[in-house]
């Protein structure tokens, strides 16, 4: 099979497991070729449904948990979007097939240039910024955000990325433990008002940062 059919078989699958439901997400997945952000070694397994390795100890995330965060975040073609943790730079071109335009932040230098030769190839560089610094923080600059997915394990909401939200916004969050969280979506109701509501279990690599976890808590 080539990487064409298996990516129909992926898609295929995650609608009959129900974590893919409206065509925009749909397309969406179909469009993006996962086996171009995936290392060399890891090219057979790109369109199997598990986190792959991407060097530096972090993770592209399950195709179903890009799923299951993109469909919850409800982008649309008028929204500017902030995602936390670039990584490969996957999850970030999915958005930018929804959205106005996508700023991805990535605290680790090496891996947001892995991410940016994977946009490259997927030809999605227009859409999309990278940010190389402590993503807990934001990106002042550009703020306000219609939409925030955070997709590294957070302790708690990080303060800035709520001051950064619209009001009304949607922001995407796994919550909890260092190594298993709950995946949120906050509802920005008003500039002191969160509305919180739970997805169940996750799974992500820790969010470090100033408002997030330290380096020194997985020593
Ligand atoms: N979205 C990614 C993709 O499509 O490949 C997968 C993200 S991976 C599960 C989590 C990423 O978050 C890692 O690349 C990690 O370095 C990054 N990260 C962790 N803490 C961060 C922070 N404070 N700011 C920015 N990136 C962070």
């Amino acid at each position: 099979m080539n990487f064409e059919e298996k990516k129909k078989k992926l898609v295929e699958y995650l609608i009959r497991m129900g974590y893919l439901r409206s065509k925009e997400v749909i397309n969406a997945m179909l469009k993006v070729d996962r086996h171009l952000f995936v290392p060399e070694k890891y090219l057979n397994e790109a369109y199997e449904d598990r986190p792959l390795p991407i060097g530096y100890n972090q993770t592209i995330s399950a195709p179903h948990m890009v799923a299951i965060m993109t469909e919850l975040l409800q982008v649309n073609h008028e929204h500017k979007v902030l995602e936390i943790g670039t990584g490969s730079g996957y999850h970030a071109c999915i958005l930018a097939c929804l959205a106005k335009r996508v700023i991805t932040i990535e605290r680790i230098p090496e891996l947001a240039k892995f991410a940016e030769r994977n946009i490259k190839k997927a030809c999605l560089s227009h859409k999309i910024k990278i940010v190389i610094r402590d993503g807990t923080l934001g990106y002042e600059d550009e703020a306000p955000y219609d939409r925030i997915l955070v997709t590294a394990g957070a302790k708690d909401v990080p303060e800035p990325l709520f001051k950064q939200l619209k009001i009304g916004g949607l922001m995407v969050i796994p919550i909890g433990e260092k190594l298993s969280q709950d995946l949120f979506v906050i509802i920005k109701e008003a500039e002191d008002k969160m509305k919180k509501i739970s997805y169940g279990p996750c799974a992500f690599v820790p969010l470090i940062g100033k408002y997030g976890w330290k380096e020194n808590d997985f020593q």
